[in-house]
């Protein structure tokens, strides 16, 4: 089963509405010096609420294949609730995808794995494709066994949401941010676990075309060996995303390494 890779860049709580046009820019112009293949491997970036509206504007006014989700989402459709942000705001600005279960969501703001769960049915309901991140610490991994507690977060999902084209992310938590990458092997043992849940719970035709991403300190230096494995489609990049030259060299991974 071939599957479009995903880069993605998360540029959590920086760059300004402006920043993120001057950055959106540098980023097309240096793929299309390079005439990057966006059928081949698709880029979407995920910058804060406030950008949305100006990276939507630029990318259509530009014609730009460059896609653009947000970083969260309500459970809710709408209503009183102060300072979130519906699925269909995000549909209604052409986003195509959202990040749901970041793990500094899960840790600063109490996302349970129900939340999560509820926020990806939302995101679905509204014709958006869910980022649904999972990881583990390193004592989760050594206490438990590699995959356990990302498959139990995702588990939660699988069992409360209907089988939908959603986007999984394998974030380790000791990697994110911290230079220090999961290796390539690690990375694949969960991310195999982690398709094999989804094709128990939702079937083969769901699970074969499901992308999974790899995120932790991806750079254009690693990123390689990531993509060498069978069951990683791609990254969440943090960081790196937020610079367009180093966020443009992830993304022609296959020219730097002959994939
Ligand atoms: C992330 O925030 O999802 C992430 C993977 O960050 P970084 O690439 O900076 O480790």
């Amino acid at each position: 089963m071939s599957r479009t890779a995903l880069i993605a860049g998360n540029w959590k709580m920086n760059l300004d509405h402006l920043q993120a046009i001057a950055t959106v820019q540098k980023l097309a112009w240096t793929l299309k010096d390079a005439h990057y293949d966006y059928d081949g491997v698709e880029v979407a970036v995920f910058p804060p609420f406030t950008d949305l509206r100006s990276v939507q504007t630029l990318i259509s006014a530009d014609k730009l294949q460059i896609r653009f989700g947000a970083q969260d989402l309500s459970e809710h459709d709408g209503g009183a609730y102060t300072g979130d942000i519906s699925g269909a705001f995000l549909k209604a600005l052409d986003a195509a995808y959202v990040i749901v279960g970041h793990s500094e969501r899960r840790t600063m703001h109490g996302e349970t794995d129900e939340i999560v769960a509820a926020k990806t049915a939302a995101a679905v309901r509204h014709g958006l494709v869910p980022v649904v991140c999972v990881g583990e610490t390193m004592e989760d991994r050594t206490a438990r066994g590699a995959g356990v507690v990302p498959v139990e977060q995702l588990q939660v999902v699988l069992d409360s949401v209907a089988p939908a084209d959603i986007v999984v992310a394998y974030e380790p938590v000791w990697a994110i941010g911290s230079g220090q990458a999961a290796t390539a092997e690690q990375a694949q043992e969960d991310c195999s676990a982690l398709r094999r849940a989804i094709q128990t719970a939702w079937g083969d035709e769901r699970a074969a075309p499901t992308r999974i991403l790899y995120g932790g300190s991806v750079k254009s230096g690693n990123i390689a060996s990531f993509m060498r494995e069978p069951d990683i489609d791609g990254a969440l990049v943090g960081g790196a995303s937020l610079d367009a030259t180093e966020f443009a060299a992830i993304a022609r991974y296959k020219h730097h390494v002959g994939r």
